[in-house]
């Protein structure tokens, strides 16, 4: 190999001393022939010449690498839901109710299809004016293929009472439409991986379409993260108005998270307080317009 000047002076540089080759017949071995750029031209026939095999030379500094694009998490979950959008998702923001409900019972678009008991596809009102958007399915949501249900669902169904809401009775104003971010569980409770929180968007997404809430309160790191294309955590993110699909958007904790840290129970109530407030504010909805008569272009905004 010969050296350019700009290797010879990083080289120089570097405090390597060059090694020039005299003579090299010795026979490749196999690392050499995995770095050979290119096959040499034939050289012509040299008297074979036996001579002591050198020391390998210094190592050079390594040639540029090409510039590779960093694949972050948020760049995956594009291209998940980008995918998504591209083959299945233009058939999700037409589907009506009765074709959503199977669309989700028979998607095995990810790998949660394949331990999933039952898909959890959500409950209460189809015109509801507060959606609450948990995360995954747990144990026994899978079992019953309802959302919240088991000890966190009992302590939701008492946040929700303390404000007037109900999942199953009363008015549009005063239901809850409940409904998760991923409609199958992750096997043994595992985090949800972007991508299926990317590739089961466009169902949640239709879901807020066809109700048209004039609220949303997102529970749970991975909802909030999800909806808000955020990797902030609750924290940070709760406090304040968001939008998803341009519906006001209020971020909590998710109840089985409270059950384990109750003092945080107070800024619950404080984020429920907010979203009241918020929805009070906001102008009423119009009523006359048909749920889902336009399929939109959904994204947070
Ligand atoms: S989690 Fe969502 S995308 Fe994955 S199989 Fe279930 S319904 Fe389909």
């Amino acid at each position: 190999m010969s050296w350019n000047e700009r290797q010879r002076a990083m080289l120089e540089a570097m405090g390597l001393k060059l090694w020039t080759p005299v003579v090299v017949e010795a026979p490749l071995i196999e690392s050499d022939v995995a770095v050979a750029e290119a096959p040499a031209p034939p050289a012509p026939p040299a008297p074979p010449r036996v001579v002591a095999a050198p020391a390998r030379p210094p190592i050079a500094a390594p040639a540029p690498a090409r510039a590779v694009a960093p694949v972050t998490a948020a760049a995956a979950v594009d291209a998940a839901l980008a995918q998504a959008r591209g083959v299945a998702r233009e058939t999700i923001a037409r589907l009506d109710w009765p074709g959503l409900r199977d669309e989700v019972a028979a998607c095995r678009a990810c790998s949660l299809c394949e331990s999933r008991k039952n898909t959890v596809f959500g409950v209460g009102n189809e015109r509801a004016h507060w959606m609450v958007v948990g995360e995954a399915p747990g144990e026994q949501e899978d079992l019953q293929g309802e959302p919240f249900v088991g000890a966190a669902g009992k302590l939701l169904d008492s946040m929700l009472r303390a404000v007037g809401l109900s999942r199953g009775e009363g008015t549009p104003e005063r239901q809850v439409y409940i409904a998760n971010t991923l409609k199958c569980r992750p096997p043994r409770n595992r985090n949800p991986d972007p991508s299926e929180l990317a590739q089961c968007e466009p169902f949640l997404q239709r879901q807020i379409e066809l109700i048209q809430p004039r609220i949303i309160l997102a529970m749970g790191r991975f909802a909030v993260q999800q909806l808000l294309r955020s990797q902030e955590p609750i924290g940070k993110l709760r406090g304040r108005v968001h939008r998803y699909q341009g519906v006001p958007l209020v971020v909590t904790y998710h109840p089985a998270y409270l059950l384990r840290n109750l003092p945080d129970k107070a800024r619950a109530w404080e984020d429920l307080c907010l979203a009241l407030k918020t929805l009070e504010e906001s102008p009423p909805r119009d009523e006359s317009a048909a749920p889902g008569a336009t399929p939109s272009t959904a994204g947070t905004d």
